[in-house]
């Protein structure tokens, strides 16, 4: 697959076939911001099937799938390096990790970074001591050494504002060439995200994105109400059982990858939500995707989104 960018979210978008795979529950972190419950334990069903059997599943539908794999932490999957370099040949893979578990220097060893799009580094720098933090940034290197495309990111977590943008000089002086803000979701001290961030802070993360698609969530727009969306279509929510769902928004069923019951819609969907929490997988699922917005837009851009959207509501 040649990739323009593989930073940004040009593979995704350039694949039809796309799944979102939530791999494992377990994570070695436990970060105030986490998305999801801290579990102490690994589900159960993790690892039941052999990569083998993953594989050919996948292979059955019939289509070469783009597969964003998170968890959890998905380096702590039993197999893991099995199961990378079993799927990889046939469907190129995404990683989002923390990159410090005891696995993570084994996997740069013994998986090959051909057809492994982005390996997606989240930094979490709450997590980190002074020594972590420089294990992180060796780990980072041992990557980059190997040939891996590996791009770090920073939840722009309300307390982290006063040095964001020097720990961004700081990963950059040592050598970490991608570093993306990744836009806090969530309550902080009472107050709703990213809907309370100001506008100084929302300038800090434009300037900051690599992926300027970023700037949908950290502006809070993602209403894709009625609009024609690839969600369960082309764009799936899979979870550890493989489960098929049309998106990690909208929870309904497709059938299961893994039991070969899994049936994808014929036609695009209206989007039946008023928020989108798919990020980049939502917003590159739509069938006419919107302006990127601008913290400061300018005339030329309001021009712009003026005809988008006009172009919009006349094809749609
Ligand atoms: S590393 Fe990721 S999955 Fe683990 S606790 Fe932190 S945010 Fe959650
Ligand atoms: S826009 Fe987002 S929430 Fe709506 S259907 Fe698409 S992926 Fe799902």
């Amino acid at each position: 697959m040649i990739i323009k960018n593989p930073y940004t979210y040009d593979s995704m978008i350039a694949m039809e076939g796309r799944i979102n795979w939530h791999i494992n529950d377990l994570c070695n972190f436990k970060c105030e911001y986490c998305f999801f419950p801290y579990f102490t334990k690994e589900n159960p069903d993790v690892g039941k099937l052999s990569p083998a059997e993953i594989l050919d599943a996948f292979n059955k539908t019939g289509r070469q799938w783009h597969i964003y794999i998170a968890g959890g932490e998905p380096m702590m999957y039993p197999n893991f390096i099995e199961l990378v370099n079993t799927i990889k040949p046939y469907h190129p893979i995404m990683i989002s990790t923390n990159l410090f578990s005891k696995n993570v220097r084994a996997f740069a060893e013994q998986v090959d970074p051909d057809n492994i799009i982005v390996i997606n580094a989240s930094i979490h720098i709450e997590h980190h001591t002074e020594t972590t933090l420089l294990k992180f940034i060796d780990n980072y290197h041992l990557f980059r050494t190997k040939g891996f495309n590996i791009i770090t990111t920073y939840v722009t977590h309300p307390p982290l504002f006063s040095k964001i943008e020097e720990d961004f000089k700081f990963l950059k002086d040592k050598g970490v060439e991608q570093v993306h803000p990744l836009t806090f979701q969530g309550v902080f001290e009472g107050k709703k995200y990213p809907e309370s961030y100001n506008k100084d802070q929302l300038r800090i993360i434009e300037k900051l994105s690599v992926e300027k698609m970023e700037m949908f969530t950290a502006l809070d727009q993602v209403n894709f109400q009625n609009k024609l969306c690839r969600a369960g279509m082309d764009y799936f929510f899979m979870d550890i059982q493989g489960e098929m769902y049309k998106c990690g928004t909208v929870l309904e069923s497709c059938g299961n990858m893994f039991t070969g019951t899994f049936q994808p819609a014929k036609a695009p969907m209206r989007c039946p939500v008023s928020r989108c929490n798919d990020s980049c997988h939502g917003v590159t699922s739509l069938i006419h995707k919107p302006t990127t917005p601008q913290v400061d837009p300018d005339f030329k851009h309001q021009v712009l989104n003026g005809y988008e959207k006009l172009k919009t509501l006349l094809i749609e």
